[in-house]
Protein backbone atom coordinates (compact mmCIF):
# COMPACT_ATOMS: atom_id res chain seq x y z
CA UNK A 1 0.00 0.00 0.00
CA UNK A 2 1.88 2.78 -0.83
CA UNK A 3 0.43 5.45 1.50
CA UNK A 4 1.50 3.17 4.37
CA UNK A 5 5.34 3.89 3.54
CA UNK A 6 7.12 6.21 5.67
CA UNK A 7 8.44 8.84 3.16
CA UNK A 8 12.01 9.00 2.24
CA UNK A 9 13.75 10.82 0.51
CA UNK A 10 14.51 8.73 -2.22
CA UNK A 11 10.92 7.94 -3.32
CA UNK A 12 10.95 10.74 -5.18
CA UNK A 13 13.79 9.06 -7.94
CA UNK A 14 11.53 6.14 -8.10
CA UNK A 15 10.42 7.38 -11.89
CA UNK A 16 13.49 8.85 -13.22
CA UNK A 17 14.83 7.64 -16.29
CA UNK A 18 17.98 8.10 -18.12
CA UNK A 19 16.93 10.46 -21.12
CA UNK A 20 19.57 8.95 -23.46
CA UNK A 21 18.26 5.20 -22.89
CA UNK A 22 15.16 5.43 -20.84
CA UNK A 23 16.45 2.87 -18.23
CA UNK A 24 15.81 3.70 -14.84
CA UNK A 25 18.95 2.76 -12.89
CA UNK A 26 21.31 4.68 -11.66
CA UNK A 27 24.72 4.49 -10.04
CA UNK A 28 25.03 7.46 -7.30
CA UNK A 29 28.58 8.77 -7.36
CA UNK A 30 27.94 11.03 -5.03
CA UNK A 31 25.59 13.10 -2.56
CA UNK A 32 26.25 16.50 -1.27
CA UNK A 33 23.85 18.11 1.26
CA UNK A 34 23.02 21.82 1.63
CA UNK A 35 21.60 22.93 4.62
CA UNK A 36 17.77 23.22 4.84
CA UNK A 37 17.98 20.15 3.88
CA UNK A 38 18.46 20.11 0.49
CA UNK A 39 20.17 16.89 -1.46
CA UNK A 40 22.14 17.28 -3.96
CA UNK A 41 22.97 13.42 -5.81
CA UNK A 42 24.89 12.83 -9.26
CA UNK A 43 24.25 10.20 -10.89
CA UNK A 44 25.39 8.10 -13.63
CA UNK A 45 23.12 5.38 -16.04
CA UNK A 46 24.42 2.27 -15.43
CA UNK A 47 23.76 1.39 -19.27
CA UNK A 48 25.01 4.48 -21.20
CA UNK A 49 27.43 6.41 -18.74
CA UNK A 50 25.18 9.69 -19.30
CA UNK A 51 25.37 11.74 -16.13
CA UNK A 52 22.73 13.95 -14.00
CA UNK A 53 22.26 15.49 -11.18
CA UNK A 54 19.03 15.52 -9.06
CA UNK A 55 17.88 17.66 -6.19
CA UNK A 56 15.26 16.93 -3.56
CA UNK A 57 14.25 18.34 -0.23
CA UNK A 58 12.99 17.44 2.97
CA UNK A 59 9.97 18.66 3.73
CA UNK A 60 8.34 18.89 7.36
ZN1 LIG B 1 21.19 5.58 -20.14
Amino acid sequence: MENARPKQADDNHRGLECRACGCKHFRVIYTRAYRGGQVSRRRECRHCGRRMTTRERAIG
